[in-house]
């Protein structure tokens, strides 16, 4: 991104707010019992409520109730006793009825808030003023898609599919405080089990109201919406160069205009997609088919007792239960997947810390190199506890423990087994190592000169000398040891 004027943001505040668009993982639609997996034939998943058919009446999916009532528990929010739905009409080839069932006077969920915590500053609290249900619209697909050589189509499996849209207040300053509250709503929704995360397919996205003013007014500017970016990098390239633009053009003597406007990865920059609607272009009224969603205290109570820990209070207790220090608390709660691994990990091994660099060090490692989750791990975190206590016993090194874990990974087996199989038990036979020590001590006599002589840096060669003779196997502390009596001899001396 290259700005010849490189307006300047020391005179200027960026002003961000969110809308998330989260998909529910639910099996089936808001309003109707079609599946809502993606990647099915096209059209296949419908039926006459989905498309829309004259006649056909929605039934509110009770599961879509729960995942909201959780998601508004989890992010603070006030669940409202009553709640409608309303039509969002507008007109478009995606959308077979000519209106969208939201909700906009009495949404389910309100005045919530998460806290952002950015590396070098103190914690900020974002407000959420509100998360309401939604369905999806379908999707339309062009000539570039396989057998569909010209003209355009429509796919309707996705319309209906269960949405919340999560609304933050115009809180976040710069496109780090945005990355950094979507990351939090992120973790939040994947951990609870509401969203499958998969950000690719679409199943979370947002959209970003972005305007500057001078940083002395506390009025804000006119605002861009920038829509659908559906990753985290895209969305701080896509806000920083929103400010940017704006800065820009107002210093030129130019005015922001209020308007939807898309983000194009391949350029880093945003364009101008439409002017932008005001809530009455939607003539939004309560929808007649659906009756007012009524939530009493009992369910959001339950909803609240089936209520995992959150990943917060898991990082605390990571910290204060098992010492862990704050920065490994926090990679290790990332995910609940990596957080329940973790913690099995340690009731098998007892010992936290070795647990939490293995799973930050090898298992992170093997799981990026082979593109895998943490729920499709190959080795178990009980094997794992084993391997450790391989290490602990002195059965092998450190170091021979990161191939037996290659082995494992590949392979399947047991670290014991894997371990005896290749004959990798760690020697700290002193007999055994000492006859190896006499051997490199005579065939390096230069060497020997030069430690005793004073060069004590020569002693590292030893050390590596006798370890590649073992093969990795001779236990380092009583090699070390050994090197140091028997060099430290008379040369005539006997061992
Ligand atoms: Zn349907």
């Amino acid at each position: 991104m290259a700005h010849q004027k490189g307006g300047d943001l020391m005179r200027f505040q960026p002003v961000i707010g969110l809308e998330v668009h989260v998909q529910l993982k639910t099996d089936t639609k808001i309003f109707c019992g079609c599946s809502t997996r993606f990647g099915a034939e096209p059209n296949s998943q419908t039926c006459p409520v989905c498309l829309g058919l004259p006649g056909a009446l929605p039934v509110l999916n009770r599961k879509v109730v729960e995942f909201a009532i959780k998601a508004g528990l989890a992010t603070n929010c006030s669940i409202a006793g009553r709640s409608i739905f309303a039509r969002k009409n507008y007109f478009y080839p995606d959308l077979p009825k000519g209106y969208q069932i939201s909700q906009f006077e009495e949404p389910i969920c309100q005045r919530g808030w998460l806290d952002i915590h950015l590396e070098g500053h103190e914690p900020k609290r974002i407000g959420i003023t509100r998360i309401h249900m939604e369905e999806d619209a379908g999707k339309l697909v062009h000539s570039d898609t396989p057998g569909l050589e010209d003209g355009s189509g429509v796919d309707l499996n996705r319309a209906c599919t269960p949405l919340l849209e999560v609304v933050s207040e115009p809180d976040l300053r710069s496109a780090d405080e945005a990355v950094a509250y979507l990351k939090k709503l992120y973790q939040i929704v994947t951990w609870l089990g509401l969203c499958d995360g998969n950000m690719e397919e679409g199943s979370f996205r947002c959209d970003a109201n972005v305007s500057v003013m001078p940083v002395d007014s506390d009025t804000f500017g006119t605002r861009a919406e920038i829509k659908n970016v559906n990753s985290f990098k895209f969305v701080k390239q896509a806000i920083e160069h929103e400010i940017q633009r704006q800065i820009d053009l107002i210093e030129d003597g130019g005015t922001v205009v209020q308007e939807t406007r898309l983000f194009d990865p391949t350029t880093g920059k945003t364009r101008s997609m439409r002017g932008k609607e005001e809530a009455h272009d939607y003539r939004y009224f309560p929808d007649p088919d659906l009756v007012p969603l009524v939530i009493d205290t009992a369910w959001v109570e339950r909803a609240r007792s089936e209520l995992p820990e959150l990943p917060e209070a898991r990082q605390k207790r990571f910290m204060a239960e098992l010492g862990l220090p704050g920065y490994d608390a926090e990679v290790l709660t990332a995910s609940r997947g990596i957080a329940d691994y973790f913690e099995t990990g340690v009731t098998a091994h007892g010992n936290p810390k070795a647990v939490a660099n293995w799973v930050m060090g090898e298992v992170t490692r093997g799981l990026n190199d082979n593109g895998c989750a943490i729920d499709d791990c190959p080795i178990a975190p009980a094997q794992l506890a084993e391997l450790l206590g391989l290490i602990d016993a002195g059965t092998i090194s450190g170091k021979i423990a990161k191939t037996v874990f290659d082995e494992m990974w590949k392979s399947g087996k047991a670290p014991r087994a894997i371990v005896e199989e290749q004959g990798l038990v760690q020697v700290s036979d002193t007999a055994a190592i000492e006859a190896i020590i006499a051997e490199i001590i005579a065939a390096n006599p230069g060497q020997v000169e030069e430690y005793r002589g004073g060069k004590e840096k020569v002693f590292g060669f030893f050390v590596g000398q006798v370890m590649k003779a073992s093969r990795g196997k001779a236990n380092p502390a009583v090699v070390n040891d050994l090197l140091l009596a028997t060099l430290k001899q008379h040369p005539g001396g006997t061992t």
